[in-house]
């Protein structure tokens, strides 16, 4: 069988299973389990599949067709174009939080800021801060022992100067682990128990701590903007991603805290996926 031939075949079987995304996943898992990259997929598709691989892209595909998440199958992830470390018990790193990225690091720019991500799992945001902003100080709070490593890894990886605490941020203790702040950032779960009943397929695989907010989905704003707005500097900012539909109720949390200049900013979709008030 050539690659061609395999990458086809790996199509048909997805495309069957009603995956939306079979011609790329496809591609994406051949690449994976050759260990070679699209571009010599592309170059060299007549070259033959040997016998281990054809057995591993079956294996892959079929778990793939089954619904299981092509990034954990992969084991890493892009977000903000570095490359994150991903498995079971971490929450994928989603293209919507890149806008929230955006946000807090045009707020930050050279500023010697201290920056605190709650609620951190892979470590995206905190890592892509960290990097893009060179003079901050960056803190990541993340409390599930599943997720931490990844966060501790992906920090490695991509050379990142990050402080990370295996913590939980509704805990007051862990309040008194981390300085003031300039910017505390979350993309905290924030589904409804109506969300969690109808989860695609894919994010079901998911850990369902770091996507369920609480009946209402809002339940880490309410907590977390209670606990933390005591350690934002004065002029400082706190940034959260939000789901779809989310923004009034959370301003108005926001303000009730004493938060002001409330700010919403929409993602490439036109969603307003972040919102972010000052002291
Ligand atoms: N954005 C995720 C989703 O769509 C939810 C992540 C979160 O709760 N922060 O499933």
């Amino acid at each position: 069988m050539t690659r061609n031939e395999a990458v086809h075949s790996a199509r048909e079987r997805l495309v069957q299973a009603g995956i939306d995304s079979a011609v790329f996943d496809a591609a994406e898992l051949c690449c994976y389990a050759l260990g070679i990259t699209k571009a010599e997929l592309i170059a060299d598709g007549r070259q033959d599949v040997p016998f281990p691989a054809k057995e591993a892209l079956l294996a892959l595909t079929n778990k793939r067709a089954a619904g299981y998440p092509l990034q954990y199958l992969l084991g890493e992830w892009e977000f903000y174009g570095r490359t994150f470390a991903v498995g079971e018990g971490v929450l994928i790193p989603r293209q919507d939080t890149e806008t929230l990225c955006s946000q807090v690091i045009s707020f930050v720019r050279d500023k010697e800021a201290a920056v605190l991500d709650l609620c951190s799992g892979s470590g995206c945001i905190a890592v892509t801060v960290s990097l893009e902003c060179q003079n901050s100080r960056v803190y990541a709070v993340e409390k599930s022992e599943q997720a931490y490593p990844y966060l501790k890894r992906n920090i490695v990886q991509n050379h990142a100067s990050v402080t990370a605490f295996l913590r939980d941020a509704l805990d007051a203790c862990t309040l008194e682990l981390i300085p003031d702040c300039d910017v505390i950032v979350s993309n905290p779960p924030y589904l409804t128990d109506a969300d969690m009943d109808m989860l695609q397929r894919e994010v079901s695989y998911e850990p369902a701590d770091a996507l369920y907010g609480g009946e209402d989905g809002l339940a880490f704003y309410r907590e977390l903007t209670a606990l933390w707005k005591r350690k934002l500097k004065p002029g400082g900012r706190l940034f959260y991603e939000l789901g779809v539909g989310q923004e009034q109720a959370v301003s108005e949390i926001l303000q009730e805290n004493g938060l002001k200049s409330v700010c919403e900013t929409p993602d490439l979709c036109g969603i307003i996926r972040v919102i972010s008030a000052g002291i």
